[in-house]
């Protein structure tokens, strides 16, 4: 418990045992803060003041800065002593003295513009989920949905870090080069299926050096933490450039992330064993292989849902599209990681490694519009309005959570982008 009343709340995203971590504006200053119920902590408040006397003074110069590179770049011993000082500075049990110094550093989360919490310097997005493969493959490859390397390679591509915005930013509706399967020539236009894909990101803490590969056993000490991921998607443009490099203009124009990163610390209660492989299928390649499985997953309920504009005027609440599980990963966390590195790239503090689209076996699980399209009808809105893929106007909002029975909910908060329409019709 918290003496933070908001805290305590069971629908609360940030109980005390959360404390996930952003970076926010108020007043024209940015700083790092912590999440903590309703409010935000303010972190570089607190290290001018004395409060995070725990940490070595490199450390706290680190928390006194306007992204959280230089935190991340700490390390996971650092992370730890830092997580029980703001612990102990939160809890119900500080006396009394300790919560009348801390109380001026707490900020309205309403009065808190969030900004992106990391200086991005490169971002890959993988393909982790075996059931988003195996739909989105059978709709090109009826009788052969997964290709020969799935089940060795965690595979991935690298994206586009420059676009990557936090949640709230509007979303351009982006043009580019189409061609329908019944047209001879490509056009040039606004993009008509627009698509949102549900997946969870990696934020690199430590990183390693260029040439020297991370053992999967130590790949979570390079983890900072945990965000929601939206990576925006125009099915139209990537059917017709995908071959042979892979996704670039379909996916480039914008990627949301969700404003605080979940620390794995906050996490240790909602671990689970790794998605079973199925029968037949071969076991990981060594250097994939943990020795100690029964940790490899994590178990995060994540929600899509979305209000039109018209649902938006007639007050009409967002509709729950679909509902998955970050446990349900083919690849997991850790094996993304090290796969990553395995070539000897370099990982930096601030990098962020998403998932790729996170989907499950049944029906109702879908993690994108496009796996939805073998569902009988286009989806229903509750005004009667129907979808086959995201008009202007869409608010798309993802939630995340790990709700274990008897603790706390440790929420990420949310994870929203509206669209707006296209700049032009022709350039
Ligand atoms: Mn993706």
């Amino acid at each position: 418990m918290s003496w933070v009343e908001s805290a305590n709340s069971p629908d609360t995203d940030f109980p005390l045992q959360n404390l996930p971590y952003g970076v926010f504006s108020n007043n024209e200053e940015t700083r790092i803060g912590v999440a903590i119920g309703d409010q935000v902590l303010d972190l570089r408040a607190c290290a001018h003041y004395g409060l995070l006397s725990e940490l070595p003074p490199d450390a706290i110069e680190a928390c006194t800065q306007e992204s959280l590179n230089d935190l991340m770049a700490q390390g996971s011993e650092t992370w730890s002593v830092l997580r029980r000082q703001l612990t102990a500075l939160l809890a119900e049990s500080a006396d009394s003295a300790v919560k009348s110094r801390v109380q001026p550093f707490l900020v309205p989360m309403r009065d808190a513009q969030m900004q992106l919490p990391a200086h991005i310097g490169d971002y890959t997005d993988f393909y982790a989920s075996i059931h988003h493969a195996t739909r989105v493959g059978k709709l090109f490859r009826p009788d052969n949905p997964l290709l020969p390397n799935y089940k060795y390679v965690p595979i991935g591509y690298h994206g586009r870090a420059s676009s990557i915005v936090v949640s709230g930013t509007a979303v351009r509706r982006p043009c580019g080069q189409i061609k329908t399967p019944t047209e001879t020539e490509p056009t040039f236009g606004p993009s008509r299926s627009l698509d949102y894909e549900l997946e969870v990101g990696i934020f690199i803490g430590r990183g390693n050096p260029l040439g020297e590969p991370i053992a999967i056993d130590r790949a979570e000490q390079h983890i900072f933490g945990l965000c929601l991921v939206n990576d925006w998607s125009a099915r139209d443009i990537q059917s017709w450039e995908y071959q042979p490099l892979g996704p670039f203009l379909a996916k480039n124009f914008a990627t949301t992330i969700s404003p605080w990163i979940v620390p794995m610390g906050a996490l240790a209660p909602c671990r689970v064993p790794a998605a079973a492989r199925a029968e037949g299928d071969p076991a990981p390649l060594t250097y994939l292989t943990p020795s100690n499985a029964a940790r490899s997953g994590i178990d995060v309920t994540l929600e899509v849902s979305l209000q039109s504009e018209k649902m938006r005027q007639a007050n009409i609440t967002p509709v729950q599209l679909s509902q998955g599980n970050l446990r349900e990963l083919y690849w997991s966390l850790d094996q993304l990681l090290t796969h990553h590195a395995s070539s000897g790239c370099n990982l930096r503090p601030g990098d962020l490694l998403a998932t790729g689209t996170i989907s499950g076996p049944e029906e109702g699980s879908e993690g994108c519009l496009l796996e939805m399209k073998h569902r009988a009808a286009t989806l229903k809105l509750p005004n009667g309005e129907t979808r086959t893929f995201l008009e202007d106007g869409d608010q798309v909002i993802f939630r995340g959570y790990c709700q274990t029975p008897g603790l706390p909910r440790i929420g990420f908060g949310e994870c929203t982008g509206k669209i707006i329409s296209s700049s032009s019709t022709s350039v």
